[in-house]
């Protein structure tokens, strides 16, 4: 059965939503991503990285996957019955958000006391997804980051966002971790490792402990 795009009013694919929407493009367009390998709607997100990685190996992929992001929220929100931002609207917001969340991964108050991290690559063939989440205290507010790597290191897919609503250091990183089990389905791959910073999370999605009761509608909704 085909669904019908609530911005275009075409026929809605994974590629559709990301790339072959006339108001996507225009947003594409804006943040100046092009992907000229690309004759046909990418089968899944994955494929659309490949082709703007190709196309531009400087690239600002960060900046990509953020804009990529916001268009898959926007989508989200006009299926719901929401209305849609418009095309510069998201444009801006994207940047915006970026640039805010750079930001404060660069200043020094942001690395938390943790042990030093090791990252390691997943096994052959399959995705690591790292999520975090930050708390931007001066504001009150919280961010999480998502990073997607392959066996052999090479970035797949980030994104960075902030939350508008309130919620406890643990909520944050359930979130970032069902948002970042969502932004890697989207993306493709299914051999995915989830590595967050918060043991009672990873634990609670691991196991069949129903975890403290703040994070359950969380960890649920990343379980099935
Ligand atoms: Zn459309």
């Amino acid at each position: 059965m085909e669904v019908e795009c609530d911005l275009c009013g075409g026929v809605e694919t994974v590629g559709h939503t990301f790339w072959g929407c006339d108001f996507v493009a225009a947003v594409w367009q804006m943040a100046n991503v092009k992907a000229p390998g690309l004759m046909t709607n990418p089968s899944n997100f994955l494929d659309l990285f490949w082709c703007i990685m190709e196309a531009k190996p400087d690239q600002d992929l960060e900046a990509s996957a953020t804009t990529a992001w916001f268009l898959w929220n926007n989508g989200n929100a006009a299926r719901h019955g929401e209305s849609s931002r418009t095309a510069l609207q998201i444009f801006k917001a994207s940047r915006l958000y970026l640039v805010e969340f750079q930001t404060h991964c660069n200043s020094p108050q942001a690395h938390q006391p943790h042990a030093p991290y090791l990252w390691r690559p997943p096994p052959p063939g399959w995705y690591k997804t790292n999520v975090n989440g930050v708390v931007f205290k001066e504001r009150g507010q919280y961010g999480i980051g998502v990073v997607i790597r392959n066996d052999k290191g090479q970035i797949m897919g980030a994104l960075s966002k902030t939350l508008p609503y309130p919620l406890g250091a643990l909520e944050t990183k359930a979130k970032a971790a069902e948002i970042g089990i969502i932004f890697s389905w989207e993306l493709g791959p299914r051999e995915i490792i989830l590595e967050g910073d918060s043991q009672i999370v990873m634990n609670v999605i691991a196991n069949h402990d129903p975890g403290p009761i703040q994070i359950q509608q969380f960890v649920a909704g990343i379980k099935y």
